[in-house]
């Protein structure tokens, strides 16, 4: 509501119209308003009071995207009253949601209902040459049309599809865009960053190294005596390398620490909270050194730069900059570093990157801390420079446990035929620590490519690499989208993780952008296909699973669909042909449809998933949802059903004493009883179905029950009797129809069981 007070930082969509009070380097985005692509810089200050919109930069607008830096501001509107609320109605566009598989399924069912009318068509010709009248046969011709048309098609696929959704978000997996649930059945290449999605992000200071002597900190995190720590004097100018090195940690940092009865109560970055529980282990109090500490401008941490600096002044009115960032980043700034008693030492780089390396082949990350005094106050607060001449404190290293569950969701997803690739911000050491613990690569010297190797190699390079190597280490967005890109032109459906401003590009052009829900930044989370509710990998793997299960699901709603329909056509031109009364009235026709098409080929869309998803390898891109060997067994159990349906109906007919309502009556039972048990072995493609248990999927088994009750009842009650024509049928027809409806489960599992050798030769 106006006057509550927002934090802004990169990566955050503006809530509200905003009256900034305070900014930090502060970039907005406002294409969105103004049609300008280009960031537009922002201050606190005062603008003239009839500039345009553009020009108000003391303001930041609802809907408008920060770029970078942090702000804090009040809000002076909301809702409608907000500039972009008056244009509101303008950009209110719907999207459309159809999803490929949607598409060519609605295209698919065009030409099936097409080639259904002609053979309708067909049928009516051959009525009137056999002699039946003209209005007979439209009728029977219309509902024959009807009957096998699979108009359910895209309902039932809807169906599954929003299934598929509800099963990803029980398991932490939020799809944003439909086309995604069928993608990540044929996702091949997964990249994955590493700090919170492969690791728990939980990070801990283990290791300090201060001019050459490593010191071991315990690594529980948890301050012994954080309340007595507190009492001490925030350490001045004059301490020494380890009081400066926490302090750079404490005041370079955005985040904030709370000490209660239980514990630590930490907000902000893992790294950075990591810094500040550190500080108060050693008798340092955050808030009383940022206080004491006064600041006097700051360079908020981003991916690009890889550092955090304040600049401070201290009690007796000098002015320092404190920075803590990646080791590579913060030697550049450096001259001096301390040596382990005070005093300082001449920069030795190449021990502190030989100090760095050893730290991160633990798989520690390695951060440095760093500070200098300044001659005198900056000159624009505003645009504090890149600090420069400074002296190394310390390097640091954190712990942060691999997520538990993440080692065995790699393997899984090696068993499914994907490869995972991690694309880390983080030194290659560490990486590769990381990604040979995780079982991302199997030894110690598994080849990683770090940004500078990329900006080194040509694109054409990068496909070659990509095959080869799976850790890309120091990488920035830009560098992550080259990758998916390479993947992608290597033929890979690429899944990639990200969740910064910069990583959008390459959420985008992936084939699958998977955001974190909690780390991750509003713009990441808009250009992404699916967002993981606790930024793990492993709801990556289990969305896999669910994705594939839905297009198998959507695979057995079709095939039974299109089988049955085909069945069920050709018993009326078959019997015509053969010289016999018409088989089935239209009504009868009709009530085939709605009993078998009414639940039964819905109760598929819930089938629970079979236990080889996550063993077979992606699908090809291109695959269709017929197969070849599908569309065959339609062909077969069509045939099978439709030669005992006219079985039934020769025989019953036959029969002496028995009507011609009666012989139809066994007709659509046989078929309806046909229909019924084909539904059971079309639950699966290759598992037989007496392998399958009847109450993994209740609705089936209920759709199932459902429609044979509701047919017989149809048989025995006077009104359904009148209105469909028929009569009960015998106990011996009952018996023979049942046996001869068995034919297609016959069917089904002979073909199965070919299909299995088949496959098991391969
Ligand atoms: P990732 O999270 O994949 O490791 P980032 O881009 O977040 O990648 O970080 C890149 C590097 O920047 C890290 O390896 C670390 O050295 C440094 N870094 C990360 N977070 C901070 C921070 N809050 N302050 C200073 N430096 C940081
Ligand atoms: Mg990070």
């Amino acid at each position: 509501v106006p006057g509550d007070v927002v934090l802004l930082e990169s990566g955050v969509r503006v809530p509200a119209d905003v009256r900034l009070v305070s900014a930090t380097s502060l970039e907005v985005d406002e294409s969105l308003l103004t049609g300008e692509s280009v960031p537009v810089a922002k201050t606190a200050s005062a603008v003239e009071p009839e500039a345009g919109l553009g020009d108000r930069t003391g303001m930041a607008y609802s809907g408008t995207v920060v770029a970078r830096g942090r702000a804090v501001g009040v809000v002076v509107a909301t809702g409608d009253h907000t500039e972009l609320g008056r244009i509101a109605e303008q950009i209110r566009t719907a999207e459309t949601v159809e999803s490929p598989l949607q598409e060519r399924m609605r295209r698919f069912a065009h030409i099936i209902g097409a080639v259904i009318v002609v053979s309708a068509g067909l049928t009516f010709a051959l009525g009137l040459a056999l002699g039946e009248s003209v209005a007979d046969m439209l009728l029977v011709a219309a509902a024959l049309a009807v009957a096998a048309i699979p108009e359910g098609l895209p309902v039932v696929l809807t169906v599954a599809l929003a299934l598929g959704v509800r099963r990803m978000a029980r398991r932490n997996a939020i799809v944003r865009r439909l086309p995604a649930v069928e993608t990540l059945g044929s996702t091949t290449l997964i990249g994955s960053d590493k700090t919170g999605t492969l690791t728990e992000n939980r990070m801990s200071v283990v290791q300090l190294w201060i001019g050459g002597a490593p010191i071991d900190l315990d690594s529980d995190g948890v301050p012994r005596d954080p309340l007595g720590a507190a009492r001490r004097d925030p350490p001045g100018p004059e301490a020494g390398p380890r009081e400066l090195a926490l302090l750079a940690g404490v005041l370079a940092n955005e985040a904030a620490v709370r000490v209660t009865e239980e514990g630590v109560d930490a907000t902000g970055d893992p790294t950075e909270t990591a810094f500040l529980v550190a500080a108060l282990r050693h008798g340092l109090d955050p808030e009383a050194c940022r206080s004491t500490w006064a600041e006097v401008a700051s360079i908020p941490f981003e991916s690009e730069h890889r550092y955090a600096a304040s600049y401070r002044a201290w009690r007796d009115g000098s002015h320092h900059v404190f920075v803590k960032g990646a080791p590579e980043q913060v030697l550049d700034m450096c001259a001096a570093m301390a040596s382990d008693a005070a005093g300082t030492a001449p920069l030795d780089r190449q021990a502190v990157l030989d100090a760095a390396h050893e730290l991160a082949q633990q798989g520690l990350r390695v951060l440095a801390t760093a500070h200098g005094a300044l001659d005198g106050p900056l000159e624009d607060p505003q645009r504090p420079p890149e600090p420069e001449g400074l002296v190394l404190t310390a390097l640091v290293g954190l712990l942060d446990p691999p997520r538990p569950g993440v080692r065995e969701a790699i393997a899984g997803c090696r068993r499914a035929g994907q490869r995972v690739i991690m694309i880390t911000g983080d030194h290659a050491a560490t990486a590769r620590a990381i990604a040979r613990d995780l079982g991302i690569v199997e030894d110690d010297d598994a080849p990683v490519l770090t940004g500078a190797d990329l900006e080194a190699m040509d694109d054409r390079a990068l496909r070659e690499q990509v095959e080869a190597v799976s850790v890309f280490a120091r990488v920035s967005p830009e560098h992550k989208l080259r990758i998916v890109q390479a993947a992608q032109d290597r033929g890979h459906v690429v899944a990639v993780t990200g969740d910064g401003v910069n990583d959008a590009p390459a959420l985008k052009r992936a084939d699958i952008g998977v955001a974190m829900g909690r780390a991750g930044t509003d713009v990441a989370r808009e250009a992404a296909e699916i967002v993981l509710a606790d930024d793990n990998f492993v709801s990556i793997h289990a969305a896999v699973e669910e994705g594939r299960i839905t297009f198998d699901n959507v695979r057995k709603v079709t095939f039974f669909l299109v089988s049955t329909g085909f069945g069920t056509f050709v018993i009326i031109p078959i019997a015509m042909a053969l010289g016999w009364p018409l088989i089935l009235i239209p009504a009868q026709l009709l009530w085939a449809n709605l009993v078998t098409k009414g639940l039964q080929d819905l109760a598929l869309a819930f089938e629970p998933g079979e236990p080889d998803v996550l063993d077979r390898p992606p699908r090809g891109r291109r695959e269709p949802v017929i197969t070849p060997a599908l569309w065959w067994r339609t062909l077969l159990t069509g045939a099978v059903m439709a030669a005992g349906t006219l079985y039934m109906f020769d025989w019953a007919r036959t029969q002496p004493a028995t009507s011609i309502e009666e012989a139809r009556a066994v007709a659509l039972t046989t078929l309806v009883v046909f229909q019924a048990l084909h539904l059971g072995s079309s639950r699966s493609e290759l598992r037989s179905v007496f392998r399958l248990s009847p109450f993994s999927n209740r609705f089936l088994i209920g759709a199932q029950l459902g429609a044979l009750g509701v047919h017989v009842a149809a048989l025995y009650l006077a009104p359904t009797q009148f209105v469909l024509r028929v009569e009960p049928i015998s106990l011996e027809a009952w018996v023979r129809l049942t046996l001869v409806s068995l034919t297609v489960l016959v069917a089904v599992e002979l073909d199965k069981a070919v299909r299995r050798r088949l496959a098991r030769r391969r």
